[in-house]
């Protein structure tokens, strides 16, 4: 990211860390086909293999519950596709690598809503499982990608397993950012993406509990148990490894996040943060002014040197209202002007005093254009 950009999007792709970068040039010029018997080739299984303990180290978790994916949407659409279950019950804020991997399953699909502050209402999960029919999958992601709202997950597999379901649980958007542990979340399967803590983009991972019977996507060779076959990504794996060895411990994150509230809040008294109430991850910032359009806003800020993202997404040149804040009960109008501020490993102070001078010049115009 250029020197004199304020980088503040970190939950749609963080600056790849100066660790998983050395890893990735490593095993890069080391090259080998990690299926090869030879000595490149065993070389290239041990950047793996050293990459599946570095995951399973901080998810205290066995290694061999690791398959490598091309990223967070491959391992969704493994785990929701691939699970022996009659029907599938998600929040309505999941991510759409899980809603449309539900969807395109052609089975019975249960959306769960969840509270204005965005966490998933667990009666109503537990009256889905109660009102279908055969054995349910329970797709809940950790940590939302838009507003940081965390789910009880350890409660939805609780619940899920006294309805003899099985729990997915994406939790690209929590690892490096919260502690992430196998056990104490009690799904059956979680996925995890590189890109989202610092490693490169297009690697990721599904932790499968051990026995756990998954029927593959794709069809070819060995690899991944044939979970996943194909050669693998040896250097985005090594980059991978070393992006979760290294992330965790940035307490400096929360502290720069909470600033950034509370200056936000000082500058524009009428800003909403969308699910204040509730846990949420310590990086991320979902927040409204009413009345100043976020693609407008956006749009500023970038001309401004501030890279941020709307709360809206754009699909074929429509801007639709978040799925996410639509099922908080957030007013459309209100919707439309959600901002995303994501930080990162490698946020310092003075991107977040950038980025709240740009938001007050943005308010300051606004201002003055509504008293013209
Ligand atoms: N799940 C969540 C919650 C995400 O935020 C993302 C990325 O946007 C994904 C899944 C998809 O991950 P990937 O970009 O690695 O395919």
């Amino acid at each position: 990211m250029g020197a004199t950009r304020t980088y503040l999007d970190h939950n749609a792709t963080s600056s790849l860390r100066p660790e998983a970068h050395a890893a990735l040039l490593a095993a890069l010029e080391q090259g080998g086909n990690a299926s090869s018997a030879h000595e490149e080739g065993r070389a290239a299984r041990r950047v793996i293999e050293t990459a599946r303990e570095q995951l399973a180290s901080a998810l205290g978790c066995l290694p061999q519950m690791i398959t490598f994916t091309s990223g967070g949407t491959e391992a969704n659409n493994i785990a929701i596709k691939g699970a022996a279950v009659e029907r599938i019950i998600a929040s309505a804020v999941e991510h759409p690598a899980v809603m449309a991997a539900a969807q395109a399953t052609g089975k019975p699909v249960q959306v769960v809503p969840v509270s204005a502050e965005g966490v998933i209402d667990l009666t109503a999960l537990q009256a889905a499982l109660e009102s279908g029919e055969g054995r349910a999958l329970v797709s809940v992601m950790l940590a939302n990608n838009e507003t940081g709202v965390m789910q009880p997950v350890a409660e939805v597999s609780r619940i899920a397993a006294e309805h003899d379901a099985l729990t997915h649980c994406d939790a690209v958007q929590a690892l490096g950012k919260v502690p992430v542990r196998f056990a104490m979340l009690g799904a059956d399967m979680l996925t995890f993406s590189a890109h989202k803590l610092g490693g490169p983009q297009g690697v990721g991972a599904l932790v499968v509990r051990d026995g756990l019977a998954l029927e593959p996507l794709t069809h070819g060779g060995g690899q991944e148990l044939r979970r996943r076959p194909g050669t693998e990504n040896t250097p985005g794996l090594a980059g991978f490894g070393a992006a979760v060895a290294a992330a965790g411990k940035e307490p400096h994150i929360k502290r720069l996040r909470d600033a950034f509230e509370s200056e936000l809040q000082a500058l524009v008294p009428e800003v909403i943060i969308f699910g204040a109430g509730a846990e949420r991850l310590p990086n991320t910032c979902s927040f409204a002014v009413p009345g100043i359009a976020a693609e407008l806003a956006v749009m500023s800020l970038d001309l401004d040197g501030v890279a941020v993202s709307s709360g809206s997404a754009c699909s074929s040149g429509k801007v639709a209202a978040s799925h996410v804040l639509t099922a908080m009960g957030v007013d459309p109008e209100l919707a439309a002007c959600a901002i995303r501020v994501s930080l990162g490993w490698s946020t310092t102070p003075e991107d977040i005093e950038q980025a709240v001078q740009a938001l007050g010049r943005i308010v300051e115009r606004h201002k003055n254009s509504a008293a013209a």
